[in-house]
């Protein structure tokens, strides 16, 4: 914890800890959720859905990574335990029970949308009261915005392609 660096915070900092723990709850959930939608994940364009969800997970877990550096130098802990990760979330997990692609893509955009807003609402929170934070998520916003578009342009791909051939 550094002492100096928690003191420029202009805000409760249990309050902003809690909430990067929130958000390093949905990001491990998110990560899981890719991670495992590329194993299963069914249909056409299958290969290249799956790739783009296997890069996803990754920088989801990037997500996680950049948020627990965060919490530590603010004195938290990021959550120590799994079971904590579902009461946790602010966006919670979309079992993909159907490993069809349109399915599998569908549930992953809705999980995106639900980060950008996430995401935006944090940013104003901070922006006048913590700018390392900020900095953070800003980027993981910007990332986030990727994704959804990355998984739009492909339901798009498929959907035309699903069209061509009735
Ligand atoms: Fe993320
Ligand atoms: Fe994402
Ligand atoms: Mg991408």
């Amino acid at each position: 914890m550094g002492t100096k660096g928690r003191q420029i915070v202009g805000m409760d900092i249990n309050e902003l800890l809690e909430m990067l723990n929130k958000a390093f709850a949905d990001e491990w959930l998110a990560y899981y959720q890719y991670w495992l939608g590329a194993k299963i994940v069914k249909g056409p364009m299958k290969d290249a859905v799956a790739s783009e969800l296997l890069i996803h997970a990754t920088e989801e877990l990037n997500h996680a990574n950049l948020l627990a550096m965060r919490i530590i130098q603010l004195g938290g802990t990021p959550l120590i335990s799994p079971d904590k990760w579902l009461d946790n979330s602010h966006c919670g997990y979309d079992a993909p029970t159907n490993p069809f692609v349109k399915e599998i893509l569908g549930q992953n955009i809705k999980g995106e949308q639900c980060a950008i807003d996430v995401y935006q609402k944090l940013l104003k929170i901070v922006r006048d009261v913590d700018p390392v934070t900020y900095n953070m998520v800003l980027t993981i916003l910007q990332d986030e915005v990727e994704h959804e578009e990355d998984l739009q342009s492909l339901d798009e791909d498929l959907e035309s392609l699903m069209m061509r051939q009735g």
